[in-house]
């Protein structure tokens, strides 16, 4: 079995869900003791959040590539980045390993196509769901359209996720927002949802929404699973 190399820390709080989530499904393909091999490489969220918000990507490839870098160098064959916004900085990574990067837009679309969704809602931060790293990547390998809430609603999103959620704070009064607004997204003609930030699922699961939820991180750490043990 492979070693799975995670960039992971972003927040913290979703990082303990993919390593339960390796795990479980490790023993659910292997059976017995089995787990999976793995290597985290855990940063500073408060760096990261900073300087996403001062708009320095430039340092944050240089970071996000040196992390797979690194984790490369300690013997990972293949990187997952656990983070959907993080992802902006997916060319630099790609560049500067020579073992493959499972991105986390490409194992999405890929479970959303399996149950024939066409047109996805995407709830992330303003990052994910107003530049284009994301919807693109959705839109032009699996023909998926992607409608997100409008100004205000994603402020209130992004808020959430950076107010409560990456500090591991659930309130009823944010999933009741978030149902909200994706019963108006579904109203727009959404077939489905797109919990498109590692933290969403703390908050919404299947049973808050009438439309299906593609939980990225579950699908993410599932699909790095099924790689290291050459099932993709
Ligand atoms: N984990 C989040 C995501 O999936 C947000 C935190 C971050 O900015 O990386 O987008």
């Amino acid at each position: 079995m492979k070693t799975i190399g995670i960039i992971g820390g972003m927040s913290w709080e979703s990082s303990k869900v993919y390593y339960d989530i390796i795990n479980q499904k490790t023993k659910e393909l292997l059976g017995g003791g089995h787990s999976c091999p793995s290597i985290l490489y855990s940063v500073d969220f408060a760096e990261i959040e900073k300087l996403q918000h001062e708009n320095n990507w430039k340092e944050l490839d240089h970071r996000m590539a040196q992390a797979a870098v690194n984790l490369e160098k300690a013997g990972a064959d293949l990187i997952v980045l656990a983070t959907n916004t993080m992802h902006l900085c997916s060319e630099a990574i790609c560049s500067s390993i020579s073992i493959p990067f499972l991105h986390i837009a490409e194992a999405t679309g890929k479970e959303m196509i399996k149950q024939d969704i066409r047109k996805a809602a995407l709830l992330g931060t303003k990052f994910t769901m107003e530049r284009d790293f994301y919807k693109r990547v959705l839109m032009d390998q699996f023909g998926i359209e992607v409608v997100v809430p409008d100004e205000k609603d994603r402020q209130s999103v992004h808020d959430i996720i950076y107010g409560e959620l990456v500090q591991g704070v659930v309130r009823d009064a944010s999933r009741e927002k978030y149902t909200a607004i994706i019963s108006k997204l579904e109203h727009a003609g959404a077939e489905g949802v797109i919990l498109g930030c590692t933290e969403i699922p703390l908050l919404i699961s299947d049973s808050d929404v009438e439309i299906p939820v593609f939980d990225t991180t579950r699908i993410h750490a599932e699909q790095a699973v099924e790689m290291a043990l050459d099932k993709k």
